[in-house]
């Protein structure tokens, strides 16, 4: 089998030696660059199965380098690295197209099982879309093609968002835990705890409902996980 080929962008050089060699002892070919500009470059001749960033780069930052990416791949996990714990940045990072982010410093065994199952999710096939053009409310969803008309505009989905917004669909009016949205959409191990799936679900809230902190469609059941529901239903 071949060996997955990772790009970690990292200007600290031991903490970069540190992830290489950890990678290869997990059978992974890594290509190391300092810059976002040369993480650019690389892409442009090589396809990877995962992109691990820090955010503070010197010259182009990750959250920059990150939507650049998103804009000719919306399907390459990103792993984002950021020495900052702000909830703004994780936000930040998440909507520049960031599949998950780890905040150092990190363990070991935590960075390599959230690797791990980003290198699972992007040997899936994509499960079968429910329909083309899914409505609900003001929105239409399109699946396959990645996008999304809303009250809002247009807007392209990364491959992540298509992941979960596929599952929630097929399970309509249904609650789905966050142990099977890890599971089945990040391709975690049930040992990952990320509240990630959180801001996804709060983007989903900002895209699609007209009210994002009274939402109708994404629904929060408290103490198991989320519930989409295409009508407007009475609240918990
Ligand atoms: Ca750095």
């Amino acid at each position: 089998m071949d060996k997955p080929n990772i790009l970690l962008v990292e200007d600290e050089i031991h903490l970069a030696r540190g992830i290489c060699f950890n990678l290869e002892q997990e059978g992974c070919r890594v290509s190391h660059v300092e810059t976002g500009e040369a993480a650019l470059e690389r892409l442009f001749y090589d396809r990877f199965a995962l992109i691990i960033l820090d955010v503070m780069l010197p010259g182009m930052d990750g959250f920059t380098l990150c939507k650049s990416v998103r804009e000719s791949d919306s399907r390459v996990p990103i792993l984002m690295l950021t020495a900052r714990s702000e909830e703004g940045d994780r936000v930040t990072g998440l909507a520049s197209g960031a599949d998950d982010y780890l905040t150092k410093p990190f363990s070991l065994n935590e960075f390599l099982l959230r690797v791990k199952g980003m290198l699972r999710r992007s040997s899936w096939y994509l499960p079968e879309p429910v329909e083309e053009g899914y409505r609900f409310g003001e929105n239409e969803v399109y699946l396959l093609s990645y996008r999304a008309r809303t009250a809002q505009g247009e807007i392209d989905l990364t491959d992540l968002e298509v992941r979960m917004l596929t599952l929630l669909f097929q399970k309509e009016g249904a609650a789905v835990s966050r142990s099977e949205l890890l599971e089945r959409v990040w391709g975690y191990s049930t040992e990952v705890e990320t509240r990630t799936l959180d801001n996804f679900i709060v983007r989903f809230r900002k895209y699609f409902e007209s009210d994002p902190t009274n939402p109708s469609f994404f629904q929060t059941v408290r103490g198991v996980g989320y519930r989409f529901s295409r009508r407007a239903l009475d609240k918990d």
